[in-house]
């Protein structure tokens, strides 16, 4: 059952474990460290299953944080880094396709790693490196798939998220789903409905994230987002979204859907999905912008967006259209003013008679004059302008 493995765990993982062991309890590594170690990758945060309870896990270490005790959780802070530590556990009755309603601890590792989602995230590995591997998760890294624990259909309807990690881990290892858990996801896809929104976004960034954005369309064509993005979508060309940075693939893809009718308005959709207030009011201005430069953004259309609106909106405007390259060239190249870099200022249009919303509007046409090159930005020169374009504007 168990084989000795090339890697090892790291210092402060060892020392956890090893303090739990001369203790008399069990206690491995588990999860996605162990399937990113065996892959070659760095783990970005290490998880120890234990027989301990957390009550004996707080009594054994100095450092520790009630994480979620409920669900046997405590963090132990070793050398410095937060590791999860985790009772042995199985989890309860389901209720609607989400989280269980309780946890049942259990003294066996062995039900510990059944309750995992996927083969690849089911092995346990101790402080020397041997790996337990009871469903096939080494073989599945070899393969590069994404297999269920047990019977997919049962995982699926236990706990619904589990159709949006499917994908996104697919995504971020760059697998392939297996047919049975493909066709089990593709008949239980309904049951996302009633994920909450934080869970779905979660899941939604970190495929955005990953090395091919474009397997959103397959959470989309599945019908996983469904309540908040139509199957449709999978036909936008979403391979655009590799081009731009991290943060504003999701602003970008909203306003991919919204220009389609795929989903309701860009900010609309962001906020539906519990984004920050920020991330809705950009993408809100990049579907203006995005309005403004369709079907193919040119340098002075772009440079004439970011006199009025933030770079980052028009990045993700300019992103959803597969032009991102060139709002990160003009961008760079700041051949653009904003109508705060004037010479001039709202005292000064005020001082001239102008009011209210005239002032902000004589502005930016004086902003994108010197961006377009019809004028200097040279305090007589705009004093001059904004006087004629008093009477333009009353
Ligand atoms: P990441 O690199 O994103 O942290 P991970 O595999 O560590 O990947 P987590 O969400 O941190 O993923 O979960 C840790 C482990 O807990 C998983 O590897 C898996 O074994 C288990 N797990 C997490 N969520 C679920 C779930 N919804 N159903 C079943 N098992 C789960
Ligand atoms: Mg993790």
């Amino acid at each position: 059952m168990r084989k000795k493995g090339a890697a090892a765990v790291p210092e402060f993982v060892r020392k956890i474990i090893m303090r739990l062991k001369s203790a008399g309890f069990s206690a491995f590594a588990v999860g996605g460290c162990v399937r990113d170690t065996l892959l070659g990758r760095e783990p970005h945060d290490w998880d120890v299953t234990t027989s301990a309870g957390t009550e004996e896990v707080e009594a054994l270490f100095e450092k520790t944080v009630p994480t979620g005790v409920r669900y046997g959780t405590v963090t132990v802070i070793m050398d410095g880094v937060a590791v999860e530590v985790t009772t042995f556990r199985l989890d309860g009755a389901y209720r609607d396709a989400r989280k269980p309603e309780s946890v049942r601890f259990v003294s066996d590792l062995k039900e510990d790693l059944s309750r995992r989602d996927f083969t690849v995230n089911a092995m346990a590995m101790d402080e020397a490196g041997a790996v337990t591997d009871l469903f096939g998760g080494r073989e599945d890294l070899h393969n590069r798939v994404i297999r269920c624990v047990g019977d997919p259909e049962r995982r699926f309807s236990e706990d619904a998220l589990r159709m949006f990690r499917a994908v996104r881990f697919s995504a971020q290892l760059g697998f392939s789903l297996e047919p049975g858990t493909l066709s089990a996801l593709r008949r239980l896809a309904p049951l996302c409905k009633k994920l909450s929104a934080q869970r779905v976004l979660s899941e939604l960034q970190k495929t955005l994230g990953s090395p091919d954005p474009s397997r959103v369309r397959e959470m989309a064509g599945y019908g996983l987002l469904k309540p908040y993005i139509a199957e449709k979508a999978a036909a936008l060309p979403l391979e655009r979204l590799k081009e731009a940075p991290e943060g504003l693939r999701l602003p970008a893809l909203a306003v991919m859907t919204a220009a389609s009718g795929y989903s309701a308005g860009a900010e609309e959709l962001l906020r539906s999905l519990h984004t920050t207030a920020a991330q809705a009011v950009c993408a809100e201005r990049a579907e203006a912008v995005y309005g403004a430069l369709a079907p193919a953004p040119d340098g002075q259309g772009v440079r004439l967006a970011l006199c009025e609106n933030q770079p980052e909106a028009v990045a993700a405007a300019c992103a959803a259209l597969g032009a991102y390259p060139l709002a990160e060239r003009e961008i760079a190249a700041k051949r653009y003013v904003r109508p705060r870099e004037l010479r001039v200022s709202g005292r000064d249009a005020a001082a001239l008679g102008l009011a209210g919303s005239e002032i902000s509007r004589a502005l930016l046409r004086l902003a994108r004059a010197v961006t377009l090159g019809e004028s200097e930005n040279d305090r007589a020169a705009l004093l001059k302008k904004l006087r004629a374009m008093k009477k333009e504007l009353r």
